[in-house]
């Protein structure tokens, strides 16, 4: 395990391994099979590629996608790693070099599709050269069960008639029980304790869901509450995703349409521009992001209601990978539900897929924790609340419903079930438009009796009858609604219903928030700004440089020398040597900034930052300690990620911070000073408050 450990510092920058990897890499090591089941973004491919590096020989990678090889041949050679790909669009006399490489031991790690895989010259390169390993990425493209069968896939496992002793390593983000056992047996892989199952958990994703109302003027606020970040915006159809991204340009917006329905070559420039940051969105039909793998996209929008949870969780995997926060909203809608309910309709499997989507309805309208519900679809139960989804920050209100159901029930008997939704609720609210007055809708008694509900309002309340099954909508019958046995009950025998409030998001706090923010460039913004310009010099994505998660480190930590800044995350031999000079200038030079002219305060912390102590910036700068203390205060007010924790600890912010808030958030230090039995020193409550003030 030794070695794993000094490749994963020395190659790839990190000190400790991912929950299973460690498990997985030793298993590999000694010469087992393994099928590996991790979420997206839970480092999957450390589970061969540290394996392949340790041991003496080359791995073959099996992977679906030339877009998903390139990406990771890409980062491995940015490392300092011999990896190659061979696809069909090299010319014969590069795929020769490439395999004289492989035979003669110049490469560790050899990428291929699976229709490569197969042919012969593979198959002799297996048999004479010194292979330690066969990885197979997206496993479940063998299994008929899993979602992207692709038949070559299928005889891979073949090969371990030829070579038994040869490991496998199948590694998947998407595969239930049957499709599981499909890949074991395909592969030949016998014991079932060569799973491995990491949890599918991926905690840095923030779930919401919203009713799709006004979704343009929601999406855009979203964005713009969010500059800078990378985001994706999956639509269900080609239309949509051209609609959106021209009104999102219209609106200065930097977003760009994918589908599949684009030519070759636009698609491929699309995606490397979002992959190398010179396109910040993309609103996409499903067909995107199963070929990319961008670790630092911060937010995935579902414009529409996905047909199943397993789509869904798929798609918002693909934020975060790089385990920074990001987040996934899903704005969903009663027309969604029509459509998909009538494209299941001319399904042979239809009850399968209305119960799936069921599920993805149970998900939209949860009164419980989106996370719990989503771990219990994958079979993983989870005992606590996870505090990062919008239920648990603001839990649902529930209301006796009964009376609003019975204006609805009532106004569609009356309507005799010939109204679809929103007829019905210009009938509730009581609003004289054409249709209703030349059907005479105006003149039945329940008109105008939902008059105090907005618009808004009527079609969440429409649509939880829908799904408590109170009222029906007719696909064949233009999709007018009718009243199902449940809905009879209710408005004759008084059958009580609740439902859930609807609550119009108040966002101006959010604005005032954004205003706050400085104009001028943190040193975050600084770092990427250079890696961005050393990307475009080599023509690679910027991630490749190193990762938002690696100049988020430097950020907190400042180094400012070469040995400093190994320790970073992420941070490997060959890239401290290739870029390190780069970022410490950078590092350097907003250093000297805020020692420079700017705020007195700033040129105090940036001496705390250098690792002075209290005392000895006093001297320096022939001011008391007090002042200092106050001006590394102002610093943590301002924003500025110092390293206080040698005076004052986690603990003690915390019970100052209570202190703080008991006593109603006196204006001077005293009484928290007296409320805490006189045990915290001054210097500590003021380093402690900087912070809860700054979360104010
Ligand atoms: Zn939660």
């Amino acid at each position: 395990m030794t070695n794993s450990r000094r490749i994963l510092k020395e190659v790839f920058g990190y000190s400790d391994f991912r929950p299973l990897q460690k498990d997985i890499i030793s298993h590999i090591i000694n010469g087992e099979d393994a099928l590996v089941l991790m979420p997206t973004g839970g480092g999957k491919s450390m589970c061969f590629q540290i394996p392949a590096l340790v041991m003496d020989g080359m791995c073959i990678v099996v992977s679906p996608l030339i877009s998903l090889m390139k990406d990771q041949v890409g980062s491995l050679k940015a490392c300092g790693v011999k990896a190659e790909f061979i696809h069909g669009s090299l010319d014969f006399s590069e795929q020769q070099n490439i395999l004289n490489g492989a035979l003669n031991g110049k490469i560790k790690l050899l990428y291929m599709s699976p229709e490569r895989f197969i042919q012969s010259d593979i198959h002799d390169l297996i048999y004479n050269g010194n292979i330690n390993l066969l990885a197979i990425d997206e496993a479940h493209c063998i299994s008929v069960w899993g979602h992207d069968f692709r038949p070559e896939y299928a005889s891979i496992g073949k090969i371990k008639k030829h070579k038994p002793d040869l490991p496998i390593i199948a590694l998947t983000a998407t595969a239930d029980e049957i499709t599981r056992d499909d890949i074991l047996e395909k592969l030949y892989i016998k014991d079932k304790e060569n799973i491995f199952l990491a949890s599918f958990d991926r905690p840095n994703i923030h779930f919401s869901v919203e009713p799709g109302q006004q979704k343009f003027k929601r999406i855009k606020a979203f964005i713009e509450e969010r500059p800078d970040s990378s985001g994706i915006i999956y639509c269900l159809s080609r239309k949509e995703t051209e609609r959106l991204a021209n009104k999102l340009q219209g609106s200065g917006i930097d977003a760009q349409a994918f589908h599949a329905g684009m030519s070759f070559a636009t698609k491929e420039k699309i995606q490397d521009d979002f992959i190398s940051d010179r396109c910040q969105i993309i609103c996409a039909t499903i067909a995107f992001g199963m070929g990319i793998d961008k670790p630092n996209v911060r937010w995935v929008i579902h414009h529409n209601l996905p047909k199943n949870i397993e789509n869904y969780f798929q798609e918002v995997g693909r934020a975060g990978r790089d385990g920074l926060d990001a987040e996934a909203l899903l704005l969903y809608s009663y027309s969604d539900m029509l459509l998909w309910k009538k494209i299941n309709q001319e399904s042979t499997q239809k009850e399968l897929l209305d119960a799936k989507l069921n599920r993805v309805f149970d998900y939209a309208e949860a009164s419980i924790c989106r996370r719990k519900i989503l771990l219990n679809y994958f079979n993983e139960s989870s005992e606590s609340d996870c505090g990062n989804c919008d239920v648990c920050e603001n839990p649902p209100h529930i209301f006796d419903g009964t009376l609003i159901s019975q204006k609805a029930l009532s106004a569609l008997k009356r309507s005799r079930e010939s109204v679809g939704g929103n007829v019905l609720i210009q009938v509730l609210r009581g609003s004289y438009n054409a249709e209703v007055m030349e059907r005479g809708l105006h003149e039945i008694p329940t008109f105008g009796l939902g008059k105090e509900h907005s618009f808004y309002q009527w079609q969440h309340y429409l649509l939880q009858m829908i799904q408590l099954g109170l009222i029906e909508p007719k696909y064949k019958d233009r999709n007018n609604l009718k009243v199902c046995e449940l809905g009879n009950q209710v408005l004759f025998k008084n059958k009580k219903v609740n439902l859930v409030t609807y609550e119009e998001k108040e966002r101006k706090e959010v604005v005032k928030k954004q205003k706050r923010k400085p104009e001028k460039k943190t040193l975050f913004d600084l770092l990427r700004a250079r890696r961005l310009q050393l990307a475009n010099k080599e023509g690679i994505p910027a991630y490749m440089v190193f990762g938002d998660a690696s100049l988020k480190d430097m950020e907190t930590a400042m180094p400012i020398t070469m040995d400093d800044l190994a320790h970073i995350s992420g941070v490997g031999t060959v890239k401290l040597e290739k870029y390190g000079k780069d970022f410490i200038e950078v590092i350097q030079a907003y250093y000297k900034e805020l020692k420079g002219k700017g705020d007195s305060f700033k040129h105090s912390c940036a001496l705390f930052q250098e690792g002075k102590s209290l005392e000895e910036i006093a001297q320096i700068r022939n001011i008391k300690e007090v002042t200092v203390i106050s001006h590394l205060a102002a610093g943590i007010q301002k924003g500025m990620k110092l390293q206080v924790q040698d005076l004052v600890s986690e603990v003690e912010k915390q019970i100052i911070a209570d202190a703080f808030v008991r006593l109603d958030k006196p204006k001077a230090m005293k009484p928290v000073f007296e409320d805490l039995n006189m045990e915290y020193s001054y210097t500590k409550i003021r380093l402690a408050l900087a912070f809860v003030l700054d979360e104010v």
